[in-house]
């Protein structure tokens, strides 16, 4: 599923605001930000989020890889700083052509004081919006590194309890970020056998108490293709979890979650016919405005 393509026709619904990571400023990467955005507007994209992966202040948070690499807490925070003037860059080379905005994915660690951190972040840079992500749980990554889901299972008890842990996590993150999107809504399934496995009645309930407050905050939910990549055969979230937040009027997005260039754009036709098949008729952007990004309602 790596290499679906989105043609090059352009169309309104053609929005990401979720992805973009690039090689320059984050190790898991393998284009640069450059080609990542000339992939967007060949790709007939009308909005283009851009947005990295803040970086990790604890030196026990460094990946093996930019251990490796010989970088430290100072490398990712002054790769963050180049990245952030990139985009400022990149807006203004792109404007006419395709809006950029200027995002970061945004973390749960540090524990306990991430709020400060992030938001400090937003200030610091003006970046034009925030994607919140939880890529941990009890303090370990279940995103992708091996070993440490394992661990995050552990520390909660069982995947089940470590789901219910996740979409807690979910709505203090919204309450503490207040972010305009929320990233991959349901990555925890990543590593759960099957559709009923991850949607057990403790599961949901925690879910609906993340979805109020989604609701509450009027955040934006990420339809985020990554999950097609993985071979659910959906992107992030569930069907469940589209029918519910769309019976709540919450607000959708598309997010192509891209590290490469290949990805980019990749499976937003597919993202829009699985809304459209759970009764979706419209997805929101966000758009430059006098005062920080307004939101745009798009007919899919
Ligand atoms: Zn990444
Ligand atoms: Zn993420």
């Amino acid at each position: 599923m790596e290499n679906i393509r989105i043609g090059s026709q352009r169309a309104d619904w053609k929005v990401s605001l979720h992805g973009g990571h690039s090689s320059t400023y984050c190790d898991h990467a393998t284009s640069t930000l450059q080609e990542m955005l000339e992939a967007a507007r060949d790709a007939g994209m009308r909005t283009y989020g851009v947005t990295e992966h803040a970086p990790r202040v604890e030196p026990e948070r460094l990946y093996d890889e930019e251990l490796a690499l010989g970088w430290d807490v100072d490398t990712l925070d002054r790769l963050f700083g180049e990245y952030a003037a990139e985009v400022d860059r990149m807006k203004r080379e792109y404007a006419g052509i395709m809006t950029v905005l200027k995002g970061f994915e945004a973390e749960v660690v540090p524990e306990g004081r991430y709020a400060g951190v992030m938001l400090g972040f937003r200030e610091r840079y003006g970046f034009d919006y925030i994607v919140g992500s939880v890529h941990y749980v009890a303090g370990h990554i279940i995103d992708y590194i091996p070993g440490r889901y394992e661990k995050a299972v552990a520390a909660c008890g069982s995947p089940e309890a470590l789901a219910v842990r996740y979409f807690h996590d979910v709505a203090r993150m919204v309450e503490a970020l207040h972010p305009e999107v929320v990233g991959h809504l349901d990555l925890y399934r990543r590593r759960f056998a099957s559709d009923e496995a991850a949607s057990t009645p403790p599961i949901r309930r925690a879910a609906m108490e993340a979805l109020e407050v989604i609701r509450q905050h009027d955040a934006v939910i990420d339809v985020n293709t990554a999950g097609l990549r993985l071979g659910f055969g959906y992107p992030y979230p569930a069907p469940w979890l589209v029918e519910a937040a769309c019976g709540m009027g919450i607000a959708f997005c598309f997010g192509d979650d891209s590290h490469n260039i290949s990805q980019v754009g990749a499976g937003i036709t597919e993202a829009r016919e699985y809304l459209l098949s759970h009764g979706v008729t419209h997805i929101e952007t966000l758009e430059p405005g006098v005062a920080g990004v307004n939101r745009r309602k798009i007919a899919l």
